[in-house]
């Protein structure tokens, strides 16, 4: 391995799970991080860095239940990852058959786990009846999985970081604004707008949301177009947004599992309910998934973030505030119509039409790898993400997994995916009140 650098684009937990797995297998390689952001910046655009992240093995894909039973038994076991998850079970109210396709996926798996589908009257006096006022309409089951729970999503990204570091991996701020590639047409490095050039035998776009985006610049600035994402990559915002608990209402809430909101793909994406965190904090993420479709270059349109630094995340108009209002009204009801939400986010995600990843490499180059596409579920494999794109770097990942998650495969249409960005962020904004004179 001593020949072989490796640069990764994005410190979010793709790009971390990437540099951990690969120092640990090669404590003396030459591996760096880049981002735009300090890794314990007190604000940073990944999706990664947040208060809280669900995670779950309860996944209808075998594949996906399967690597996140190998996740949670990492955050179950290892003293560097144990001390962010929190075991509080999940309750998840099912308008489909998702609770029995979940339990039958464990069964296959043969993994015995606490977890049941209960019948709603039942369901509704779990947990001193917290969930008693929900919005029940339409649902078949609750599928009750006391093994899943959420994780302190923002610590552990910092812990890991740091984790890294201490091992090896280097980390540079910077703005990746394109790729180098040799006179054959290999991959050799990024640039920066300093006009720094950063090099290296192995490139991985670890770049989430920003991926399309830069796969466009650099397509347009070296004139290789196949470098474009095309329609295989698409960026996707969604709201999260929290109210602070007080005390009495706090006892309450604090031991309670997280809540999800299912919904058939037709109906549209599922919701969820992070249980408070240590601040007293109370989480929901809306059900509004858009787009934000803007010319890149001169007449190439593509979904990106917003152009401000912040991919201006802070700044959510009423319509998607009023997003999580509902979501608060069809977890809790009455319990919750008097609580003030405040911290709101919009938070930028990377999607293909099949909610699969993409970790592969690059069809159009050599020595670009892509690792992103978290389809607003990537967050729970930080601990093993890095085991198999290390697989991808090597070759040696299994043929299943190839092709699952490949830059080039067949793509289904996105209206089996319910969590696929259907609205544009132009349609969402508030209104701009000119004055009259
Ligand atoms: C609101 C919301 C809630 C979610 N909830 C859950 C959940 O409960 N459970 C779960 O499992 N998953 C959840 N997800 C999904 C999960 O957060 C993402 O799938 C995952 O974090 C994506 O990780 P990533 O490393 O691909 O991207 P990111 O975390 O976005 O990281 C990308 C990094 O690349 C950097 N970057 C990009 N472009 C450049 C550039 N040109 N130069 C330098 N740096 C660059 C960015 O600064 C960023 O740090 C949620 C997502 C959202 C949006």
């Amino acid at each position: 391995m001593s020949d072989k650098s490796y640069l990764i684009v994005g410190a979010g937990v793709f790009g971390v799970s990437t540099a951990y797995h690969l120092i640990r297998k090669y404590p003396e390689a030459s591996i760096t991080i880049v981002d735009r952001d300090a890794y314990d910046a007190d604000s940073r655009v990944a999706a990664s860095w947040d208060w809280n992240k669900v995670v779950r093995a309860d996944y209808d894909d075998l594949v996906y239940c399967q690597l996140g039973i190998e996740a949670q038994d990492v955050f179950r076991s290892d003293p560097l990852w144990k001390p962010y998850f929190h075991e509080t079970g999940i309750y998840w109210m099912c308008r489909s058959d998702y609770a029995q396709d979940v339990l039958d996926n464990y069964k296959k798996l043969g993994r015995r786990a606490d977890l049941s589908a209960v019948p709603v009257d039942e369901a509704k006096k779990l947990y001193g009846g917290l969930f008693e006022d929900a919005d029940y309409t339409g649902v078949k089951e609750v599928l009750v999985n006391k093994t899943s729970g959420w994780a302190a999503a923002g610590d552990c990204l910092i812990a890991i970081t740091k984790e890294v570091l201490r091992l090896g991996v280097k980390y540079v701020t910077a703005e990746v604004t394109g790729l180098e590639f040799d006179i054959p047409g290999r991959c050799t490095g990024v640039t920066t707008p300093k006009g720094d050039v950063l090099k290296a035998s192995h490139v991985i776009l670890c770049t989430g949301a920003y991926t399309p985006k830069l796969l466009e610049l650099s397509a347009a600035s070296t004139g290789k177009k196949d470098l474009s994402a095309g329609p295989r990559i698409v960026a996707g915002g969604i709201t999260t947004g929290m109210t602070t608990l007080d005390d009495k209402s706090y006892s309450r809430f604090a031991s309670m599992p997280v809540g999800v909101q299912g919904y058939t793909a037709k109906q549209g994406p599922f919701i969820g309910s992070l249980p408070p965190t240590k601040d007293k904090e109370l989480k929901w993420w809306g059900q509004t998934i858009f787009k934000n479709t803007s010319e890149v270059l001169p007449g190439r349109l593509i979904s990106m973030p917003p152009a401000e630094p912040d991919y201006a995340q802070w700044n959510v108009s009423g319509r998607l505030k009023e997003d999580i209002n509902h979501a608060n009204h069809v977890f809790y009801g009455k319990k919750g119509a008097s609580w003030k939400m405040e911290k709101h986010r919009i938070c930028w995600d990377a999607f293909t039409t099949s909610a699969d990843f993409i970790i592969s490499p690059h069809a159009a180059a050599k020595g670009l790898f892509v690792a992103t596409c978290g389809n607003f579920h990537g967050w729970k494999f930080f601990p093993v993400l890095g085991k198999y794109i290390v697989q991808m770097l090597e070759g040696s990942l299994s043929p299943e997994l190839a092709e699952k998650w490949a830059w080039d495969r067949e793509r289904p249409d996105a209206s089996g995916n319910a969590d696929y960005p259907r609205w544009e962020m132009k349609d969402l904004l508030d209104p701009v009140r000119t004055s009259k004179l």
